[in-house]
């Protein structure tokens, strides 16, 4: 049996071929897994868990159809979709993941983590993190009425967007000290993350021990997805067929 690890799809009704792959992927190659991890990022915004966007629910069903076939679903929360509760639970059939968790499977203890909390060397978003991760702040953003928090999301998205155009692209990466720190606290020698959307393997000497950083890709043009299995965890991609009529 295997595992399969995803992040960063950041399913958008403006880009509907990718939300159509992982629907796909959920209907076909992830009934063959045991279990499946979302790292993240799996919508491009999630405003709460009355959330009636269409397109959203439609993937919601699939993952609800994932689980109901016995495949067990972990999501963790990116920093798009920082605000799932137990009614996304429920109605996907998924147990949410603290950020970070340590997850062993096949004999390998691996640290799962989104990754923008590593990337430290960007202050103004650690500090903006920190705010909307707030139990206080996010209870408050809840109460407010459904159109409202659609349009701070909206908001928020493209001072984000402009935010990143203007660091430095070293900046927006993981940050190696913080790296060393998480390893050393979480006492494994396997991290995976996504948001970096910079698919990779990274070997590191820590303590004079081999330690590995596995980043997962993102979805924009094709799928990239972790294989986890009694061999290790091994990076894939999957094409992207046009969307069908
Ligand atoms: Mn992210």
């Amino acid at each position: 049996m295997h595992a399969l690890v995803v992040s960063d799809l950041h399913i958008d009704a403006a880009h509907p071929a990718i939300g159509r792959q992982f629907i796909d992927f959920l209907q076909g190659e992830a009934r063959k897994a045991s279990a499946l991890y979302v790292l993240g990022d799996l919508f491009e915004a999630w405003i709460g868990d009355d959330d009636t966007d269409p397109h959203r629910l439609e993937v919601i069903d699939a993952l609800k159809a994932l689980s109901g076939h016995g495949v067990e679903l972990y999501v963790m929360a990116g920093n798009r979709d920082f605000l799932y509760g137990r009614g996304f639970e429920r109605a996907t059939g998924s147990t949410l993941l603290t950020d970070p968790t340590v997850v062993t499977r096949f004999g390998r203890s691996v640290l799962l983590t989104h990754g923008d909390a590593l990337c430290t060397d960007d202050a103004p978003y650690q500090r903006l993190r920190a705010m909307v991760r707030d139990p206080q702040w996010q209870q408050r953003f809840l109460a407010l009425p459904r159109s409202t928090r659609a349009l701070m999301a909206g908001a928020a998205r493209s001072g984000s967007q402009s935010h990143t155009a203007k660091q430095a692209s070293m900046l927006m990466d993981v940050n190696a000290d913080t790296v060393d720190t998480v390893f050393r606290m979480a006492g494994v020698t396997t991290l995976l993350h996504g948001h970096t959307h910079r698919m990779g393997t990274h070997t590191l000497s820590i303590d004079g021990k081999a330690h590995t950083r596995i980043v997962t890709g993102d979805w924009s043009t094709a799928a990239s997805v972790a294989i986890w299995d009694a061999d290790g965890i091994r990076l894939e991609t999957r094409p992207r067929e046009p969307l069908r009529a």
